[in-house]
């Protein structure tokens, strides 16, 4: 499932998808759902996590400054804070719009 447009309006991503389906996932939600390493932490081989200090959001985290669409499979989002090296698939997109 593909994402057809992607607009933020306020404080929420709107997104069309191709099935004609349309999600709105809320920022603060999106960012909390970052799915990079600094943010959700690596695992060993054994499973365990590595994880650096919690991630302090202040309020810019939550600003989506733009979104760069990396190939035909994900979009990585500018936050406010300087913060760009979550990579959501549009699998995990809409799993996390899919999620109350
Ligand atoms: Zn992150």
């Amino acid at each position: 499932m593909r994402p057809l447009d992607m607009q933020p309006i306020g404080e929420e991503l709107a997104v069309k998808w191709e099935d004609g389906s349309e999600s709105f996932v809320a920022l603060e939600k999106l960012r909390r759902a970052c799915p990079c390493a600094a943010c959700k932490g690596e695992a060993d081989v054994m499973g365990n996590l590595y994880k650096g200090p919690d991630t302090v959001y202040t309020p810019k985290a939550f600003q989506l400054l733009r979104l760069v669409n990396v190939g035909s499979y994900a979009v990585q989002p500018v936050w406010g804070d300087g913060h760009v090296t979550g990579l959501y698939s549009f699998a995990y997109l809409r799993k996390v719009a899919d999620t109350p």
